[in-house]
């Protein structure tokens, strides 16, 4: 997209998402009107995933070589979203221990939440179940995009090893793939109207802005631990940005527009096109942008893993029950787990954290009282989840193989 047309489309989402934060506060329930504008944003994005995502992961893991430099490649993006995600999720503790949110709460015994009652037995294994489906259209329609990038990176591996017949599969998957960036681009010109929808119809749905500000007082410190958190988190993702690339300021304020989205949509499945189409105009390796974005979308979220670790030190507090070192320990393991097993999707974070629960033996109960504002944190959260896909792009675009830069 050229840099003029760009900025103004970033003004304009900036003025989307300023007009969707008043409307909803002062019109209230009316704004809910407006939702299906945010709806259609919201499809016209998604239709676009399964086509990019296939497309992306087979070119761009086959444009890194042989198996064996996919192999090492592979290990570096995973070693590298451990160490982000751990970070996160260390911020997460420590602001808990700090602030104590929990602390002067006290929770009555209401019911387990329905979503959260569903996967009350969710554990470990099911993290790892998750990776490979037997059914991978079922998974795709169902928005599991894990099991999809599992295949497409084998698929990938495999059609290297059979030169010249695998040659035109990979340039019909090469040319899906420039169609597919081309058409996101169109469908950014909707992201002001969109945003402003979306954000104005939740807001709205709420009952405006004084039931909302009622909703927020009521776990308060809950909030500020969880925002302030992620502020540190975006601070210390910058630091690593600047430090390994040299790139920053300009870095971010090109991703401006991919973060706006992931605010608006709460969904970094539904914002990875426009991070890829931003992360590309950053002239980061194409490579990078098609092989560890999709990756990083889908397994590297950071600001979920801080909100889960958060969210279930708070919870221990609000019951009056302390925890030792060993069992931080083990939210601060589960949470990290917990964050890879999210999907992209709004507030797939709360339904995790039962595995964190689970784990440390807190009450499920507990998630009913983050209910409330679980829509609002959640947007804040997806944000640095795409923050952090961003910064590891350009990061991990430095360990390619015949790297140019
Ligand atoms: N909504 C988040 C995302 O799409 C996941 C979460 O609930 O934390 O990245």
């Amino acid at each position: 997209m050229p840099h003029r047309t760009a900025l103004i489309l970033l003004g304009l989402i900036i003025v989307g998402v300023i007009a969707g934060v008043l409307a909803g506060w002062y019109a209230g329930p009316r704004m809910e009107a407006v939702a299906w504008l945010g709806a259609l944003f919201l499809n016209a994005l998604k239709m676009t995933i399964i086509p990019l995502i296939l497309s992306a992961v087979i070119t761009g893991v086959a444009s890194l070589g042989d198996v064996r430099k996919l192999g090492r490649v592979g290990t570096i993006t995973i070693g590298y979203y451990a160490c982000t995600t751990a970070i996160a999720v260390a911020i997460g503790l420590l602001m808990v221990n700090l602030i104590q949110p929990g602390s002067g709460i006290s929770l009555g015994e209401g019911p387990i939440p329905e979503g959260v009652a569903a996967k009350g037995e969710m554990g470990i294994d099911d993290i790892l179940l998750s990776l490979v489906s037997p059914n991978l259209v079922n998974a795709a329609a169902e928005g599991q995009l894990l099991p999809l990038i599992v295949f497409a990176i084998l698929f990938s591996a495999t059609l290297t090893t059979l030169g010249d017949k695998g040659q035109p599969v990979l340039a019909f998957f090469e040319g899906v793939n420039e169609a597919m960036m081309k058409l996101v681009v169109w469908i950014m010109y909707l992201a002001p109207v969109g945003i402003f929808a979306l954000i104005a119809a939740r807001l709205g749905q709420t009952g405006g802005g004084e039931a909302f500000l009622g909703e927020v007082s009521a776990v308060g410190w809950h909030v500020v631990t969880v925002l302030s958190g992620l502020a540190l988190h975006f601070g210390v993702l910058l630091l690593i940005l600047f430090f390994i690339t040299g790139r920053g300021w300009d870095y971010l304020f090109t991703m401006l527009r991919a973060l706006l989205t992931a605010f608006g949509t709460a969904s970094s499945s539904a914002t990875l096109p426009l991070t890829m189409e931003c992360v590309r105009e950053n002239g980061i390796d194409p490579r990078a942008v098609r092989f560890v974005l999709p990756l990083g979308s889908t397994i590297n979220m950071d600001g979920t893993a801080l909100y889960e670790s958060a969210a279930a030190m708070f919870i221990a507090q609000a019951y009056g029950i302390s925890l030792g070192l060993e069992q931080q320990a083990l939210i601060f393991v589960t949470a990290t787990l917990a964050a890879i097993g999210a999907a992209g999707i709004p507030e797939a974070g709360l339904v995790t954290l039962v595995i964190v629960l689970n784990a440390v033996g807190l009450p499920l109960e507990g998630v009913g009282l983050l209910l409330a504002v679980d829509w609002f944190l959640d947007r804040f959260r997806t944000s640095i989840n795409v923050w952090g896909d961003s910064v590891g792009a350009a990061v991990l675009a430095r360990f390619l193989p015949n790297n140019p830069s």
